[in-house]
C-alpha cells in the first residue's frame, strides 16, 4: 500500500493532482481540510487561516485510515502541516506494519499561490476544483461543474485576507517539513508553477520509480 504526501503552499495545486493521481492509480484521497470541512470542525482557527489542533486532525486521519486499509493506496493533502503532526503520523505508520512511500513537494511563490486562490471555486457536491483565472481550469460552463451540473462555490477562507494569514502559518509551521523530509531521504520536489498538465507528468515520474 503507497502512501504519498503532497507538501506545499496554500493553493499549489494539491487538490487537483490528487484528483489526477486518484485517477489514474486507483488511490484514495485524503484532504484533511476536506475531513475537518466535512465534519463540522471549521471552528475559529480554520477561519482565520491558522492550524486547527493536532488533536482534531489526527483524530479524523485515524478514522479515515482504518476505513480505507487494503486499498492501492492514499494522497495525503494538507497533512502533515507541522513536524509534530509528522511524528505522530510516523507513529501511525509503524502501528500498521506501514511505510512512508514518498513526499512530494510542490514550490509555489506567494503571488502565483494567491493568483490561484482569487479563482478558486469548487463543486458542493463532487469537490472537484475549478480555477476561473487559470484556462485550462475552467469549467466548460461559467460557474458550473462538468461533472454534476451544480453551481460551483467559493470557500469561506479563500479571500485574500485569511489567505495571508495561511501562507504565513505554512511558512511558519509547514516549510520546516521539507528539512524533515529531505533528512529521512523521501523527499522529492517539482515546481508547481508549471502548467497542471506538466506537474503530473513529474509527479508520475515520481510515483512509476518508487
Ligand atoms: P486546506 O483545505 O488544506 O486548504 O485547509 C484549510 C484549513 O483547514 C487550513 O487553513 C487549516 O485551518 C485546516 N487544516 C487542514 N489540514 C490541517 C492539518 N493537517 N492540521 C491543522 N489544520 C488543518
Amino acid at each position: 500500500m503507497k502512501s504519498i504526501i503532497l507538501l506545499a503552499p496554500p493553493a499549489a495545486g494539491k487538490g487537483t493532482q490528487s484528483d489526477l493521481l486518484c485517477k489514474k492509480y486507483g488511490f484514495i484521497h485524503i484532504s484533511t481540510g476536506d475531513l475537518i470541512r466535512e465534519h463540522g470542525k471549521t471552528d475559529h482557527n480554520y477561519l482565520s487561516g491558522k492550524l486547527v489542533s493536532d488533536d482534531i486532525v489526527l483524530q479524523l486521519l485515524k478514522d479515515k485510515l482504518q476505513e480505507i486499509q487494503k486499498k492501492e493506496g492514499y494522497i495525503l493533502d494538507g497533512f502533515p502541516r507541522n513536524v509534530s503532526q509528522a511524528r505522530a503520523y510516523q507513529q501511525m505508520l509503524e502501528e500498521m506494519h506501514q511505510e512512508l512511500s514518498a513526499v512530494i513537494y510542490l514550490s509555489v511563490d506567494y503571488n502565483l499561490a494567491l493568483k490561484r486562490i482569487t479563482g478558486r471555486l469548487s463543486c458542493p457536491n463532487c469537490g472537484h476544483v475549478y480555477n476561473d483565472l487559470i484556462e485550462e481550469n475552467q469549467p466548460i460552463v461559467k460557474g458550473v461543474c462538468n461533472n454534476c451540473q451544480m453551481e460551483l462555490t467559493k470557500r469561506v477562507d479563500d479571500n485574500e485576507d485569511t489567505f495571508k494569514v495561511r501562507f504565513e502559518t505554512y511558512l511558519h509551521d509547514t516549510k520546516p517539513l521539507i528539512t524533515y523530509y529531505k533528512e529521512k531521504c523521501v523527499l522529492y520536489e517539482v515546481d508547481g508553477a508549471m502548467s497542471t498538465s506538466e506537474v503530473f507528468h513529474q509527479i508520475e515520474s515520481i510515483v512509476n520509480s518508487l
